[in-house]
C-alpha cells in the first residue's frame, strides 16, 4: 500500500524567504497522547521569519517544517486514557471539531500538524478559521503583555506603540475589552484608519519625529501607565519620558539594541519588563486560553486579516510580513 502524503512548507537550510519549499511528506499518524488536525489556515509571524533566517538567536535543527498558529478541524485522535482528550479549558476534544492550535509537534505551515493535547482549543463559532489561526501568538502575546506582565487595570492608560499588526490589533481589543484608555500608534495612512475603526483613543504615527509629544494632552498630564512596545531598539528611551508615576513598559519586540537614561525610570518609580509568550506558565496559559474563548464566544475579539495567501507563497508571506506595512494579520491557507 503507498503512503499518503499531504504538503508542508519545509525548510532545509537557513536563508532568504525563498528557502521555504512546500514538499510532499508522509501524512502525519496520532501516537498516543496526539492529535491531529486538519489545517484550514495558518499564522504567519516574525518568530517564523527568524527561526527561517537563523537570526535574532534561533539556531532550529534542520530541517522543519514553521510555525505555531493554525487552525482546522480533528482529524484524528490517538490513544487516550479513557475519557479521552479533555481541552485545558475542560471541552472533550473529538474527530470533526473546529479547533485552534497553539503550538505544535509538527509545524504548522503545513495541510496537517500533530499537536498535544494541551495545544488543541476548541475554536469559538464567532471566528473563522482565518481568525483562528490568528489566536495564539497574538492574542496569547497581547494578554500577557497588558495583563500578565504590565499589570494593566480599567481605567488605566495604555500605550500599543506598533498597534496596527497583529499583536498591536490583538493588544487594542484586550485593552478597549478591559476598560483601559488606549493610544495606538501607525506607521501608513491605512494603519492609521484600522486603528480609528477598532475604536482607539487617541492614534500617532510612530515615524513622526515628536510621535509622543501629543501623548501629555491627550492622558490630561497623567502619562501612560502602561507601554506595550513592539520595537524596543527603536522606542524604549523615548517611551521612558512619557510614563506615569509607577508605570511600565512590557517589550514585545526588538531588532537590536539602544542606550537609555536610567534617570527617567528612577524619577517616575516605573519599570521596564520583557514579555515572552513561552514564559507563561501552566496556570498563566490556562488563563490566557479561558480569556481568548470567552472573549471570542462574547464576540469581543474579532482578528483581522490583512492578506490570505495559498501555502505555496510562504515566501511571499515573509516578505510582507517583514517589509510591508501592517494592517493586521497575514494567514496562509493549505
Ligand atoms: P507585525 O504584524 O509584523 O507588526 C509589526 C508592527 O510594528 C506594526 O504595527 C508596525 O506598524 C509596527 N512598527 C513598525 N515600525 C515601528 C516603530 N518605529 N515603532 C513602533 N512600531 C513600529 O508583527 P507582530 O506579530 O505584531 O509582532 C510585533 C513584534 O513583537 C515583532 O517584533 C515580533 O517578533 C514580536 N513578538 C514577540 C513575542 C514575545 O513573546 N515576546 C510574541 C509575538 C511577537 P506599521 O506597519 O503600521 O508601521
Amino acid at each position: 500500500m503507498t503512503k499518503a502524503h499531504m504538503k508542508a512548507v519545509v525548510v532545509r537550510e537557513f536563508g532568504p524567504p525563498s528557502v521555504l519549499k512546500v514538499e510532499d511528506v508522509p501524512d502525519p499518524v496520532a501516537q498516543n497522547g496526539q492529535i491531529v488536525v486538519a489545517l484550514h489556515a495558518t499564522g504567519v509571524n516574525p518568530v517564523e521569519t527568524y527561526q527561517r533566517s537563523g537570526s535574532q538567536g534561533y539556531d532550529r535543527p534542520r530541517p522543519f517544517t514553521p510555525g505555531a498558529d493554525g487552525a482546522g478541524v480533528i482529524e484524528s485522535i490517538g490513544r487516550f486514557d479513557a475519557p479521552g482528550p479533555v481541552s485545558r479549558s475542560g471541552v472533550r476534544l473529538a474527530v470533526g471539531q473546529r479547533v485552534y492550535v497553539s503550538g505544535s509537534v509538527t509545524g504548522t505551515y503545513a495541510e496537517k500538524c500533530v499537536c498535544t493535547r494541551d495545544q488543541v482549543h476548541p475554536l469559538s463559532d464567532s471566528l473563522s478559521f482565518e481568525q483562528g489561526a490568528c489566536l495564539w501568538i497574538n492574542y496569547g502575546t497581547a494578554y500577557r503583555a497588558l495583563f500578565q506582565r504590565g499589570g494593566a487595570i480599567a481605567g488605566e492608560w495604555v500605550l500599543i506603540h506598533g498597534a496596527t499588526g497583529g499583536v498591536g490589533v490583538a493588544a487594542i481589543q484586550w485593552a478597549k475589552l478591559r476598560g483601559l484608555r488606549v493610544i495606538g500608534s501607525y506607521g501608513t495612512p491605512r494603519g492609521r484608519e484600522l486603528l480609528e475603526s477598532l475604536g482607539v483613543d487617541h492614534a500617532i504615527a510612530h515615524g513622526d519625529d515628536g510621535h509622543l509629544d501629543s501623548v501629555d494632552a491627550a492622558t490630561a498630564g497623567h502619562g501612560i501607565d502602561v507601554v506595550v512596545e513592539m520595537l524596543a531598539n527603536v522606542n524604549l528611551e523615548a517611551d521612558l519620558n512619557v510614563l506615569a508615576r509607577g508605570g511600565r513598559v512590557v517589550v514585545v519586540g526588538s531588532r537590536g539594541s539602544i542606550e537609555v537614561t536610567p534617570r527617567r525610570l528612577m524619577a517616575r518609580e516605573a519599570d521596564v519588563r520583557g514579555v515572552m509568550l513561552y514564559g507563561a506558565s501552566d496556570t498563566e496559559l490556562t488563563e490566557i486560553h479561558a480569556a481568548i474563548a470567552a472573549a471570542a464566544d462574547a464576540g469581543a475579539i474579532e482578528p483581522v486579516i490583512q492578506e490570505s495567501l495559498p501555502l505555496a507563497r510562504a515566501a511571499d508571506a515573509h516578505e510582507i510580513v517583514m517589509n510591508s506595512p501592517s494592517h493586521g494579520k497575514i494567514v496562509l491557507t493549505p
